[in-house]
């Protein structure tokens, strides 16, 4: 039997949870669908020094469920459960593996997105056999060992600092000649002994048998190499988690959602927040953002007030 909702949020991550609370306080009843934890891409994440609020740094793992508890203060329903698909319509009705049909008036889309793969030889065949996207959960495994980190970014910064717990030493490789991330990433890892870093280098091979024992690197001026190396961590961009949509709501070309600056998409009643829209800043604060933007545009699209004041 399908459910009705006034909102239904997609995506329990800092902007679907942020999404849901506002909602939730505006008084529409709210329902939030997250498949695996709340908190979203921070959830296994040991340290956030950006998050206002937090002068101390805050982990991922407590953010996410006090974002939860947020929610839930304010009336919001968490199921967890994977959106299959989404149909627009009046009311609008969210597919979902086990809870069977949502119903409702407007939609939060906030699924986020997921880290990209290589997509070279043996990554596949050895993911969880020494690949792995995730430094908080797998670093214990490499102590005293040496890993590889690819990527240029914050991610890749934030998460070879954690490697540097158990590792002996962490390979950072850059396929260009500059770091991307924060200065203050940066610095911390300039002053940790334990980490190296190669620029103008692409891996195009994990090697292994029953587990990594290496990469194959080509160097943007000739030549490759085998670097001996017992884990690779993938940090090289990100994919909107766009699937379940399936032309529902319109993306542009890299499968983002575009939305208007508050929210909206294509689809009347349908919002987008966080990663997943176009020209997010892809940081947890402007996410949280976004869900209040979102929730709040929702709220005003439900009791048909007019946009007055609020336009571009
Ligand atoms: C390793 C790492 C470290 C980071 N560190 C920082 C940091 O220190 N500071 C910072 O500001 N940013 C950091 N970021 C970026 C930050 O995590 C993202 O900007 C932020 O998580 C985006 O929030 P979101 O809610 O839009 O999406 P997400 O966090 O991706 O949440 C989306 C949620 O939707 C769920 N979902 C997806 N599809 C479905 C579906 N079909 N059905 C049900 N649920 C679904 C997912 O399970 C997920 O929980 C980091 C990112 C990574 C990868």
């Amino acid at each position: 039997l399908a459910r009705d909702f006034d909102v239904a949020v997609i995506g329990g991550g800092v902007a679907g949870l942020t999404a849901g609370f506002f909602a939730g306080r505006y008084g529409l009843s709210t329902v939030v669908v997250e498949q695996m934890g709340s908190g979203g891409q921070i959830l296994n994440s040991e340290r956030i020094e950006n998050f206002p609020g937090f002068p101390g740094g805050i982990a991922g793992y407590e953010l996410g469920p006090l974002l939860q508890e947020q929610a839930e203060a304010a009336g919001v329903e968490m199921i967890l459960d994977r959106v299959s698909a989404i149909s627009a319509g009046s009311p609008h009705v969210v597919s979902t593996d086990l809870e069977g049909d949502i119903r409702a008036r407007a939609l939060i889309i906030a699924a986020g997105s997921t880290l990209r793969d290589l997509g070279v030889d043996g990554e596949e065949r050895l993911r969880g056999k020494g690949v792995s996207h995730c430094a908080s959960c797998d670093g214990a495994l490499f102590q005293g060992q040496v890993v590889a980190v690819v990527g240029a970014g914050d991610s890749a910064l934030d998460e070879a600092l954690v490697l540097t717990q158990y590792a002996s030493k962490v390979l950072i490789l850059v396929r260009g000649t500059r770091l991307r991330a924060q200065h203050a990433l940066q610095t911390r890892v300039h002053n940790n002994p334990a980490i190296d870093i190669r620029y103008g280098v692409t891996v195009t091979a994990v090697l292994g048998d029953e587990a990594v024992q290496g990469v194959r690197l080509s160097h943007t001026d000739g030549g490759s190499e085998v670097l001996p190396v017992q884990g690779v961590f993938v940090y090289v961009g990100l994919k909107p988690n766009t699937e379940f949509l399936e032309g529902a709501v319109p993306l542009d070309a890299g499968g983002h959602i575009p939305t208007s600056l508050w929210m909206e998409t294509a689809v009347p009643g349908i919002f987008a927040a966080g990663d997943i829209r176009r020209a997010s800043a892809r940081q947890l604060v402007s996410s949280a953002g976004d869900g209040a933007t979102a929730a709040i545009g929702a709220h005003r699209y439900l009791s048909g007030q007019p946009w007055h004041g609020l336009s571009e």
